[in-house]
């Protein structure tokens, strides 16, 4: 049997889409602008986005949480992002035989 753990659910800000918190990445618009909080801990106002879909770092779609900072948000996913390494592009688990 599973054992229902109470796991947090926050929402992307781009897509909406619900996941568990630890998925997503949290995004803090502080006095000097937007910024990414990997650690959770940033004081300010936050947010979550996907860190695995583009269409998420899109400004248009951060426009909603961080309004005319959103082109500097959007660089700054783009930038840390883009060099994460993927989950699940990098190790290519095909059929599993035996
Ligand atoms: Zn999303």
């Amino acid at each position: 049997m599973p054992t229902a753990k109470h796991i947090p659910i926050r929402q992307c800000v781009a897509c909406r889409a619900r996941r568990p918190k630890a998925e997503l990445l949290r995004i803090v618009l502080g006095q000097d602008g937007p910024q990414i909080d990997p650690t959770g801990r940033k004081p300010g106002r936050g947010a979550y986005v996907c860190p695995d879909k583009p269409e998420c770092w899109n400004e248009k779609k951060l426009r909603r949480f961080a309004g005319a900072k959103a082109p500097e948000l959007a660089q700054a996913l783009q930038v840390l992002l883009a060099h994460l390494p993927q989950p699940g592009q990098s190790q290519s688990s095909k059929s599993s035989h035996t």
